[in-house]
């Protein structure tokens, strides 16, 4: 699964230092929350997409509001959510790619 690895996989920080094994390979997060939340968040993926094999996650937004970008089957798909006080994922919803400007 291709990840971001500029920074936290997460939030994109480059601060702290949480190495947590995501299906069986070592990731780095800026701490223990984002780590948790990116497993609660990859588990009501799992919930949404069945077995198919995620290629790639792309997680964007702050607390107000996520989006994530994931690539699998070929297809990109978006999905819209937040994160509730224990890193529990809310309000998951397929978000619709944007039109093209013309
Ligand atoms: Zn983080």
């Amino acid at each position: 699964m291709k990840l971001r690895d500029d920074g936290c996989v997460l939030c994109g920080s480059t601060w702290g230092d949480h190495w947590a094994d995501v299906e069986g390979t070592r990731r780095f997060f800026c701490c223990e929350v984002c780590a948790l939340q990116f497993r609660n968040l990859l588990a009501a993926l799992r919930r949404e997409l069945g077995g198919t094999e995620i290629r790639r996650l792309e997680i964007a937004g702050d607390r107000h509001g996520r989006k994530v970008t994931v690539e699998h089957d070929e297809r990109v798909i978006r999905f819209g959510f937040v994160f509730g006080p224990d890193g529990e994922v809310r309000r998951l919803h397929l978000d619709p790619a944007p039109r093209p400007t013309p």
